[in-house]
């Protein structure tokens, strides 16, 4: 069988924001591929480059260095041709709130050089699959933040795109709302066969979502595969014990510590997750030597490795923590890179 074109390549993308002494980088060597039809997740904590690739990959900017095709496409070479070829969800939101709903969808039609007929025909297609009909003529800036989430890859997807881009799709929501995206995000790669790149820093949205994903951390991938591929590759289990006495957390660091077959230890919100080969097998001393060292467990627990803990071995920091000492993003990034040319 031929293999087929992949949907979407990023070869060795490094881009670095400002210059000299005072450069920030923002990739540093970062590759992935994704086959068509299906959704991948790009998975990192603020800061990470999640955006820069997807703006380098959506043409709205260049890398130093490196390739990026779509369908095959170098968006450095055809970028009005990659244009036509996908639709790009930002971050922030796209609509206007002083336009009603079908407005936005209309106007980003023509935008788009559709029609006006044809524009408002496929609007209402949309808002139909959105469950957005009922709210469609009033201001956008009056619908809920889930609503307006909706409209946003609505309008993304006006000129039917084959390839869509969402940048950070789901927050803010509440999990209601996401709950109802993440069904409408599997059902355009399921029933309309697009290609979908997504970017998050909530794993259990690339758990539950992305057929593939890469974990990306300062820049670069630092791990790629299925969720599950990702989770098994790594062995073992994590014990998970949760501490009566939140201020025990350092102690039962050490006591877990000197236990032969504990590996990387993490504490997070009063509770310590240990690597270990074999959860069975060191569940019993585990307790025992909580027990002697006189600290109360409040829940304990044995589980498979999670995302966090391919994150945490792939890089060597838990995946809740970076991504609150994340750089983060300047809120106008888009607007300070334009002001940077
Ligand atoms: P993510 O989307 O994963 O949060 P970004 O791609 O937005 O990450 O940012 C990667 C790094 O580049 C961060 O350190 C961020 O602060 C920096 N950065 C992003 N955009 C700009 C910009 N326009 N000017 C300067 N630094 C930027
Ligand atoms: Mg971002």
């Amino acid at each position: 069988m031929p293999i087929p074109t992949p949907a979407i390549e990023a070869e060795e993308l490094t881009k670095a924001y400002g210059k000299g002494s005072k450069a920030v980088p923002a990739l540093t060597g970062l590759s992935f591929s994704v086959e068509p039809g299906i959704v991948f997740g790009l998975l990192g904590p603020n800061g990470a480059g999640k955006s820069t690739t997807v703006r380098i990959l959506t043409t709205l900017s260049r890398p130093d260095r490196g390739r990026a095709r779509v369908s095959g496409l170098d968006v450095a070479e055809h970028p009005g041709r990659v244009r036509r070829l996908i639709g790009y969800v930002s971050q922030k939101p796209g609509f206007d709130p002083m336009a009603t709903g079908l407005e936005n969808l209309v106007l980003q039609g023509r935008i788009h050089g559709t029609p006006a007929r044809d524009a408002r025909s496929r609007a209402a297609e949309l808002l139909e699959r959105f469950d957005l009909t009922a709210p469609a003529r009033r201001l956008a800036g009056t619908w809920s933040g889930g609503m307006q989430r909706k409209l946003d890859v609505a309008m993304g997807l006006m000129h039917r795109p084959r390839v869509l881009f969402l940048d950070e799709p789901t927050t803010g929501l509440d999990p209601e709302a996401r709950l109802e995206l993440w069904a409408e995000i599997a059902r355009l790669a399921r029933q309309d066969g697009l290609t979908v790149l997504l970017t998050t820093h909530y794993l259990e949205e690339a758990d539950h979502l992305a057929a593939r994903l890469a974990i990306v951390d300062a820049g670069r991938v630092v791990a790629a595969g299925t969720p599950d591929e990702l989770k098994s590759a790594l062995g073992g289990d994590t014990i998970q014990a949760g501490l009566a006495r939140p201020s025990d957390t350092e102690k039962a660091r050490a006591v877990l510590g000197s236990i032969a077959g504990v590996g990387t230890i993490v504490a997070e919100g009063g509770a310590l997750h240990a690597r270990v080969t074999n959860g069975a097998a060191v569940l019993p001393g585990v307790l025992a030597a909580l027990g002697a060292a006189g600290i109360d467990l409040a829940a304990v627990g044995v589980a498979r490795p999670s995302l966090d803990d391919v994150y945490l071995h792939h890089a060597g920091r838990s995946f809740g923590e970076a991504d609150r000492l994340g750089a983060g993003s300047p809120a106008t990034e888009a607007d300070l890179e334009v002001a940077a040319r």
